[in-house]
């Protein structure tokens, strides 16, 4: 028996290689969609779901006048908000008597998104309670919802006494040791709340007494240090004690002092020689007094710890041997000798005080075990987890005093079986770990972080036993508000990929990829695939502190740049920099809020002013990217890129516009709206002919100028039915770029070209994106070729006229910008744009491709919107589900229209065979 096992195992590894291997046929594809389900919810007749800034009870705000929202949560049919009272206290008892802070008294009102509290001047580290009723359509009031709060963070700059600490000045030129500091100190009474207030420059990890303070990760992300610096606050009640406590700090270097590869030729230190940390720890007795612990000259600083380097990108090296133990005293408790570490050294603040973190942080989502292990050529082991994801491994496992076990991440195999590491470029993805030697040791990495679906373990001498890694999912933290499922596999399996790759680019920025040596926030890539991510998760707060990034990086020439934050200066390109006003609109359009378009309205408004300012007849240079990566051949990329880019010109001067009318600026409405027209004749001018038909034949021209509204109206027909004509020649295969593609689809969907819509989505032949389901794909591949079995890894990019850099990614987001589509056709989903964040609905269905059912959710910021059709033989049914304080307009794919209100409703429509 025992002689039979390598050959049963080698047996399993041809099976393993068989399925895994880059080139397996589809049909011996397993499918994984993973569509996660939401949370039931049930209406129970008061207002639910409060938020504050799109956040449950946010801890640490620095807004003068939060946004309250609520989900209404009546449950009879046609229920409306007529009216509303929200009541703030200082303490629960208060709010269940009378609120000592604000009552708005009864507001007639329906908005119950975003209504910004109006009571007395907030003060800093104020704790305020708060509940909401609302009155319905026939002026019943509901009851009080639950007690909810908001606290405020450090309002005023003279809030802050602590100091910036660091290490004694050291080189950094190479990359350095994690830097500890910590603080003993004695509380003198009993606590009755204590809070910490926390910033770096690099990433920190805040302990308190042994224990991590919090959930977060990578704090306090990525921003323009030397323009901004986010705090976090923490509630530190009943984790510390009258008497000695101790409070550490670990500092990596993070986005402050790492290479970002792809920038700078590998520059290190952009902002700044070190690491520094700022942190303040206030503490209430029992008896109301306060205490202060602050970062000063009094903490101690050890740069001689476990953590030997840490890089965002190359990964982290952990030396167990060095962890700062003494006399069975770890380093973060009370009573560690601490003898041999330095004063901690007080370095220069930044000019601007710290602002409070506007986007949830980075926390760990999701555990992941390994789904095959296997021997590698080099003698080590190679994982699978079955699924391309961000993060790391966690393990458990032992090894002799000193030796080394190392983990490389990849996120494919070659057609040999071993890790494909070429696309990870300059990126080294390694993690290396010295045991100690005293029995199982366990760890994770703090200040790293890989895009991977493998990965190869060395210095083990026998395969990891079961269960001793596992890989740990890591994205913002993000509230999911998606669900999207049909009838079909491959379909479902899109969903999945567009999920998995939203997740693993959602890293405190918008990133264009988790795993090579770039990872930057493109500005193209975020706001070509935003309409997809604003259905699968709440991205309001995570795009509003992004739009920060932007002006922080903004020239003083008005241009927005290709990538933010964007240490390396100002460069603008078409479709990428426009996301500075797209995005905030789009933001507006899902959510209802008017705050991102108010904040970033002058930032707006400079960058079309500049394009006006830096036209030649209102047309635009062909500079920048043009319809990246569409595929290659005749009518392909061949979309001129001035066409593009004096398409966007008009697209966001039209933005603005609208964008002023919102704000009610009526002059600047005017004077933009004469400014597109303007743009839009100078373009037809030139890019329009005789006939109204744009005069450059790619999908992509004749999308842009249907979707923008460049075309004359009495050629929109002609041009749609001339667009879907081109593409069915083009026996359906996708011919765009990152411009392109997610326009081509709004434009089909604009011009209900649903049959069209279906025919690209379904096509299996490649370009598409059922071809890179049935290459195993579970996530979305930056390019239509990023793998084939005539070519292998498709990662040359002389072609897109950049030089001849290798580039291929297994986790891009911008093909699953389809995921707008799918949402909005196959589930029938969408906001009408004259009543944005949902507040009037448009639900319009559309069965095809073969799909005998779907159905689709969202939480809008009204409530949970969801469909469920079936379609069979000639009949259609539609079950909906509309949230109360909203109206919907079902369009049924028989040509019927029905006005609806809140409540479930049931349809069938018979449709021609
Ligand atoms: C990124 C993109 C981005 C592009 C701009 C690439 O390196 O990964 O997704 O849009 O550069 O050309």
């Amino acid at each position: 028996m025992k002689s039979l096992r390598p050959l049963f195992l080698s047996v399993l590894g041809l099976l393993y290689l068989s399925l895994l291997t880059p080139g397996a046929s589809a049909t011996t594809r397993a499918l994984h969609p993973s569509l996660p389900k939401l949370p039931a919810i049930r209406l129970e007749g008061r207002p639910l779901r409060l938020t504050c800034e799109h956040k449950v009870n946010p801890l640490g705000l620095g807004s003068a006048a939060p946004r309250l929202s609520w989900w209404m949560g009546a449950t009879h049919a046609g229920a409306r908000q007529s009216a509303y009272q929200i009541l703030v206290a200082s303490s629960p008892r208060q709010l269940g008597g009378q609120p000592d802070v604000w009552d708005s008294g009864k507001v007639v009102s329906d908005q119950s998104v975003d209504v910004a509290y109006a009571g007395p001047a907030l003060q800093s580290a104020q704790r305020l309670y708060w509940q909401v009723r609302t009155w319905d359509e026939q002026g019943r009031a509901s009851e009080w919802s639950e007690q909810q709060w908001w606290e405020t963070g450090l309002l005023v700059p003279a809030d802050w006494t602590a100091e910036w600490i660091g290490a004694p000045e050291r080189d950094t030129t190479v990359s350095a040791p994690a830097v500890y500091l910590r603080s003993q100190f004695t509380l003198k009474n009993d606590v009755r709340s204590a809070r910490l207030y926390v910033t770096a420059r690099g990433l920190f990890e805040m302990r308190l007494n042994g224990e991590k303070v919090g959930r977060d990760l990578f704090t306090p992300g990525w921003t323009d240090y030397l323009k901004r610096n986010q705090y976090l606050v923490y509630d530190l009640t009943g984790q510390m004690t009258r008497g000695v406590n101790t409070l550490g700090g670990i500092l990596g270097d993070g986005w402050h002092n790492g290479q970002l590869l792809l920038i700078g030729g590998g520059k290190k230190n952009w902002y700044g020689q070190d690491t520094s940390l700022l942190a303040q720890l206030v503490v209430t007795y029992a008896d109301g007094s306060r205490e202060v612990v602050a970062t000063d000259a009094s903490w101690q600083v050890s740069t001689d710890g476990p953590i030997r380097e840490a890089d965002l990108y190359n990964g982290e090296t952990y030396d167990a041997r060095k962890e700062l133990a003494r006399g069975g005293k770890t380093w973060d408790v009370p009573g560690y000798d601490a003898s041999a570490w330095a004063p901690a050294r007080v370095v220069a603040a930044p000019p601007s005080a710290p602002t409070p973190k506007v986007n949830l942080p980075v926390r760990r989502q999701e555990t992941i075990p390994v789904r095959s292990v296997k021997r590698g050529a080099d003698g080590g082991w190679i994982l699978d987890f079955g699924q391309n994801l961000s993060g790391w491994v966690k393990f458990r496992l032992r090894g002799a005093p000193g030796s080394m076990v190392t983990f490389q991440f990849a996120e494919m195999l070659n057609d040999d079986g071993s890790l494909h590491l070429a696309n990870l470029r300059s990126a080294k993805s390694m993690d290396r770990y010295v045991f100690r030697g005293d029995g199982v040791e366990s760890w994770e990495p703090r200040f790293t972080s890989h895009g991977f679906q493998y990965v190869g373990v060395t210095g083990l001498s026998e395969a990891p036993p079961p269960g001793s890694i596992e890989a740990i999912v890591i994205h913002g933290d993000m509230t999911p508000t998606g669900y999207f499922e049909t009838s079909d596999a491959s379909v479902n399996q899109l969903q999945s990929n567009i999920w998995w790759s939203q997740r693993g680019n959602a890293f405190d920025v918008p990133t264009d990829c988790p795993q090579r040596d770039e990872r930057l926030g493109w500005t193209g890539d975020a706001n070509f695939f935003l309409p997809t991510s604003t259905y699968n998760y709440d991205v309001a707060a995570f795009i509003e502190k992004w739009m920060d990034d932007l002006r922080d990086a903004q020239g003083v020439d008005g241009r927005f740049t290709v990538y933010a934050p964007a240490p390396d200066g100002v460069n603008d390109a078409p479709g990428y920099s426009d996301g500075g006003v797209i995005c905030p609109w789009i933001i507006y359009q899902r959510y209802g809020d008017v705050r991102i378009l108010e904040d970033n309205y002058a930032a707006m408004k400079a960058w079309v002013d500049y394009q006006k300012m830096t036209s030649e007849g209102l047309l635009r240079p062909a500079i920048g990217y043009g319809d990246w990566l569409a595929p290659q051949g005749p009518g392909h990329s061949a979309t001129p890129k001035d066409l593009i880019a004096t398409a966007y010109f008009f697209q966001v001067a039209d933005y603005f516009a609208r964008i002023a009318g919102v704000l009610k600026k009526p002059a600047d409405a005017k004077e933009y709206r004469e400014l597109a027209a303007e743009v839009s004749s100078a373009f037809r001018r030139k890019y329009v002919g005789a006939d109204g038909l744009p005069s450059v034949n790619t999908p992509t021209a004749y999308a842009m100028t249907l979707a923008f509204g460049l075309l004359p109206a009495e050629s929109r027909d002609k041009a749609a039915q001339h667009l879907v004509a081109e593409l069915r020649s083009g026996q359906w295969k996708a011919a765009t770029g990152f411009v392109g593609t997610p326009i081509l689809m709004r434009a089909l969907e604009q011009f209900k070209q649903d049959e069209a819509g279906y025919q690209l989505l379904m096509q299996r032949g490649y370009p598409g994106w059922l071809y890179m389901i049935d290459q195993g794909a579970n996530t979305i591949w930056e390019r239509w070729n990023s793998w084939t079995p005539e070519t292998g890894f498709g990662d040359k990019i002389a072609d897109t006229g950049v030089g001849d850099i290798k580039m291929n990614s297994f986790n891009h987001t911008v093909w699953g910008a389809v995921g707008e589509w799918m949402y909005g056709v196959i589930g029938g989903i969408d906001t009408d744009p004259a009543a944005p964040g949902f507040k009037k609905i448009k639900i319009r269905p559309r069965p095809g491709g073969g799909l005998t059912w779907a159905k689709a959710a969202h939480d809008s910021p009204y409530g949970r919107i969801s469909t469920h059709w079936k379609h069979s033989d000639d009949t259609f049914s539609l079950h909906v589900v509309i949230p109360p304080n909203t109206t919907a307009t079902v369009d049924l794919p028989d040509g019927k229209l029905v006005e609806v209100g809140a409540g479930e409703h049931t349809f069938s429509a018979k449709l021609a065979r």
